[in-house]
């Protein structure tokens, strides 16, 4: 049977048009605002990228950008400033943060009911319970929404999650636990991964490391979601001019043809991302 590729790009394409019309529906086009602290080259693309399906949605992107050297104290008034504006629905502060500020007080500072991250120790705790308003952490609702697209059950399987960051890997898990899967968290530290990956009906991969997983970490029948977004340069010894090119955490070529159903990077897990977090948007201005 040939490989199932999970078209993250074509589900979000899918979904537009009803999100969009969730958004026209609303009183007045919410506002996102986007608290960015320096200007480090991959987190300007990830805001560009927002911005640009924001604005085709109809949601008003405020880009907030500060300087790298600003204090906590002025992150969290700005962060304030957006909880006040009640035409701001939604607020991210985009991650990582220079190492100088304290990550977590900062996320703390948005109120849950503008949280559209999913971040807060309020919605920490919403998802972890596995409660059905929580506003989960947009990678980790893509993926649901991935998979359910595809009908691919977590229920009774056995996921095996590489990487344990609060952003992705923790709230995957607790997304597969609540969905009644037995979940093997593995990182770093982790002794023997292949011999985890090897035994894994579902494997998500979150590790941030280009084509960590290849042919010899997967068994016939895995699903496969990569979530890592690497950029790598210029492999080729043909190649004259070395390109930037995309690449995930799984070595899609030698592991395509083993597995029964994986995403490609990029086009899998990223369109989904972006697309759950203005539905999360959408689903705050409902509630709110
Ligand atoms: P982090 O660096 O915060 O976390 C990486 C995790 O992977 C850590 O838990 C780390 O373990 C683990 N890890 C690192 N190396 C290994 C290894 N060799 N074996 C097993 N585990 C390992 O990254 P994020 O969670 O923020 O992001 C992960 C990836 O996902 C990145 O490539 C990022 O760009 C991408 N991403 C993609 C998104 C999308 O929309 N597709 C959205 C967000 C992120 P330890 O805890 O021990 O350090």
């Amino acid at each position: 049977m040939s490989t199932l590729i999970l078209d993250g790009k074509a589900v979000r394409d899918a979904r537009f048009t009803e999100l969009k019309a969730r958004i026209q529906a609303l009183i007045k086009p919410p506002i996102l605002a986007i608290v960015q602290v320096g200007d480090r080259e991959d987190t300007n693309a990830y805001i560009k990228a927002k911005i640009t399906f924001g604005e085709k949605l109809g949601v008003v992107v405020k880009h907030i950008k500060l300087d790298e050297k600003i204090s906590q104290h002025e992150l969290v008034a700005k962060v304030r400033e957006c909880n006040e504006d009640e035409n701001i629905k939604g607020i991210i502060i985009q991650l990582p943060l220079p190492i100088a500020i304290d990550q977590d007080a900062a996320i703390e500072a948005i109120l849950p009911a503008k949280d559209v991250d999913g971040l807060t120790a309020f919605n920490v705790k919403q998802w972890l319970e596995g409660r059905e308003e929580a506003v989960l952490p947009a990678t980790t609702r893509g993926v649901k929404e991935l998979l359910e697209h595809y009908k691919i059950e977590l229920f009774g399987k056995h996921a095996v999650i590489v990487g344990r960051s609060m952003l992705v890997g923790k709230p995957l898990a607790a997304l597969c636990l609540n969905e009644n899967a037995f979940v093997t968290v593995c990182h770093s530290k982790t002794a023997d991964l292949v011999s985890q990956t090897k035994t894994a009906d579902v494997l998500i991969v979150a590790a941030g490391k280009p084509r960590l997983i290849g042919a010899g970490h997967v068994q016939k029948g895995t699903t496969v979601i990569d979530v890592g977004i690497n950029t790598v340069i210029g492999e080729k010894l043909e190649d004259e001019i070395p390109e930037k090119k995309l690449v995930g955490d799984v070595d899609f070529e030698a592991v395509k043809d083993i597995v029964s159903a994986i995403t490609p990077v990029p086009g899998g897990v990223g369109p989904m991302t972006v697309l759950a977090l203005f539905e999360n948007l959408a689903d705050l201005c409902v509630k709110g």
